[in-house]
């Protein structure tokens, strides 16, 4: 079956493996057209007719009217009640770990909430459970999680004084990207997370939750190297732990990030 994700046209594979093979190229891809490639060819394994089908093609309109198209996502009115507020996230979790709001909680092995301080000043924001993640119900796990815990102790800190979460509490299939439907879902649970924490700073990892947390589609390139706001909070975006452990020139600009982000944060302390 032929999928879309960001400029890319992507044919899912018939097994696991060939899935994470495919994903882990969509990925390498992705962070391609974050570096500014506004037109990407891949094809993955069938060849057939021209045109989208034939898994081929992605041009710079895709690219610009893409995947995340997941504007105004945050900004939709809410089409039922709104939600409940709890006093911890304790109580906010044991609320919603069965969670049904969308597709998802039919495919997941394990919810994954989140991880790390309900005091915490500064908030991790993922994009979604992976394999690893979804089996233990930890986010941030396996290798990428590691190297997350390396970037924290770099700027000295460990998990248990940051809170760490993703978009999406269940793992999609094949690791695809989220759908706007799916994030439009899930969002209000990470907003009450947000809420219950109040951080200083919430830090943006990578470019899925960059663009569902700013409700925009602007590369990922162009959002780093300055401050935003979420819904008060002043929010700085960096790389996905991931697309460091397969881009090497992706470490440098991650590092300034963080340092960008550590002054801010002993700003805020001091004052
Ligand atoms: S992804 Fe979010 S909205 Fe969907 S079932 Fe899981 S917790 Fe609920």
């Amino acid at each position: 079956m032929l999928k879309k994700s960001g400029g890319i046209y992507y044919r899912m594979a018939a097994n696991d493996e060939l899935s994470e093979i495919y994903h882990l190229a969509r990925r390498a891809l992705e962070c391609q057209e974050q570096l500014g490639h506004k037109e990407i060819i891949f094809e993955a394994g069938h060849k057939s007719g021209a045109g989208p089908e034939s898994g081929v093609q992605a041009s710079s309109a895709d690219v610009q009217s893409s995947s995340y198209n997941q504007m105004s996502l945050l900004n939709e009115e809410p089409s039922g009640p709104g939600e409940p507020e709890y006093n911890s996230l304790e109580e906010h979790r044991a609320a919603i770990c069965n969670c049904t709001k969308c597709s998802l909680s039919q495919t997941r092995t394990k919810f994954v909430y989140g991880a790390g301080s309900s005091r915490a000043k500064i908030v991790f924001i993922g994009e979604a459970p992976g394999r690893e993640e979804d089996l233990q119900g930890e986010p941030f796990v396996g290798r990428a999680g590691k190297l997350l815990d390396n970037i924290l102790a770099a700027i000295k800190f460990t998990r248990r004084d940051v809170y760490i979460g993703n978009i999406l509490k269940c793992r999609p299939p094949e690791n695809r990207d989220p759908q706007p439907e799916e994030i439009r879902a899930c969002m209000p649970h990470l907003i009450e997370q947000i809420r219950i924490i109040k951080p200083l700073i919430i830090c943006a990892l990578g470019r899925i939750a960059a663009h569902c947390l700013l409700d925009t589609t602007t590369p990922l390139g162009k959002l780093r190297g300055t401050w935003h706001s979420f819904q008060g909070i002043p929010l700085i975006v960096t790389y996905h732990p991931a697309a460091l452990l397969r881009f090497q020139q992706y470490k440098r600009p991650t590092w300034e990030d963080m340092q960008e982000m550590k002054a801010r944060y002993e700003k805020f302390s001091q004052g």
